[in-house]
């Protein structure tokens, strides 16, 4: 059975500015297997290409995959390779699994999209501080809010998350894309504390667990947010060298190799008492569907990718109460809209 590759671009509404750098467009690609479909999310710090997805996907073997395709034996020996590349394969394999079987990726996995918890809406760093004024001012007490910070100016930061605050009563979370150093946090950390920020996501930017256990004893144990890795956080042996020094992980299908990956590491870390949040790139409807089939095993969500992106190329999630939910079809349930310029759908 063959695997094709299709590169996908994706437009954003807006230019996205976080500490990493601004996007407009970006190219991520789809695997093909039988009428399913997988996505590899290419955010430019992975340093994966649609190429790089085409090469590995055409030295793959998965056997003919006739009837049921045994999902575990043929992912479990999947060779190395990028992450977002065998996460396409991956989600391509259990969406011609769920497809075959006629059930949706959520009952197979034994878990209810009802105890999905509402997502976190990002907003990217902002141009001015009235504009943020006003696009936070939207957001109700129920709602989620995800503000990027690491412009460059700590300072200006801490004005963005103070002036959201005052803007509305929503949840507020804080993500600096690794955009601070441990300096600037020790400082930053406790102030976001006093306005009352939720959790800190990748304050600082070092893969090296040592960095991370050295700002977990340089901070106060009490007033600061609780304290998450993203970026950091690739593999099971990454969340238990990250564990003593985070409070959570957030898991991200192309980081982490796909579905079945991410489920170990969601186990590992329940067993190591971390926090769980299950995120996106900027992707299509199609892999944040398959990342929404395994929403419910979160603490946090923060699965927005469809409402950064024009002309979403594929439709597979639906949007209830804040909540980013699976549609109920078979598999990931994802499929083709009319701007998907793919082939073999
Ligand atoms: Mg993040």
């Amino acid at each position: 059975m063959t695997l094709q590759v299709q590169p996908l671009e994706i437009t954003l509404r807006k230019p996205f500015r976080i500490a990493h750098g601004t996007s407009t467009v970006r190219t991520n690609a789809v695997v093909h297997l039988d009428g399913a479909f997988g996505e590899a999310g290419l955010p430019p710090y992975l340093g994966t290409t649609a190429d790089d997805v085409r090469e590995y996907v055409a030295r793959l073997d998965l056997g003919p995959l006739d009837g049921l395709p045994p999902v575990h034996h043929v992912l479990s020996r999947l060779p190395e390779g990028p992450s977002a590349a065998r996460c396409a394969v991956d989600l391509a394999v259990h969406d011609l699994w769920g497809k075959r079987i006629g059930r949706p990726l959520y009952e197979l996995f034994g878990l209810d999209p009802r105890m999905s918890p509402r997502s976190f809406v990002t907003l990217s760093i902002p141009d001015s501080l009235d504009e943020l004024r006003e696009q936070a001012g939207r957001f109700g007490p129920e709602d989620r809010l995800k503000l990027k910070v690491g412009s460059g100016d700590p300072d200006r930061d801490l004005a963005v998350v103070r002036t959201a605050r005052e803007a509305t009563r929503a949840m507020i979370a804080v993500d600096a894309n690794g955009g601070w150093s441990i300096p600037q946090t020790m400082r930053l950390a406790p102030l976001l504390h006093d306005v009352g920020v939720e959790f800190l996501e990748q304050p600082i930017a070092s893969r090296d667990a040592d960095d991370w256990h050295l700002l977990r004893r340089l901070l106060p144990h009490h007033g600061v947010p609780p304290i998450f890795a993203d970026e950091s956080v690739f593999t099971a042996d990454d969340v238990v060298m990250l564990a003593g020094a985070v409070d959570g992980v957030n898991f991200k299908l192309a980081k982490c190799g796909g579905l079945a990956p991410t489920r170990s590491m969601v186990s590992v870390a329940r067993a190591l008492d971390l926090k769980i949040m299950l995120g996106c790139m900027i992707e299509s409807s199609l892999a944040v569907a398959a990342a929404a089939h395994l929403a419910p095993l979160a603490d946090y969500v923060d699965l927005d990718a469809p409402l950064l992106i024009r002309d979403d190329p594929f439709d597979g999630v639906l949007l209830e109460e804040g909540r980013v939910l699976p549609t109920g079809r078979p598999g990931i349930g994802a499929v083709p809209t009319s701007t998907y310029a793919g082939t073999g759908a």
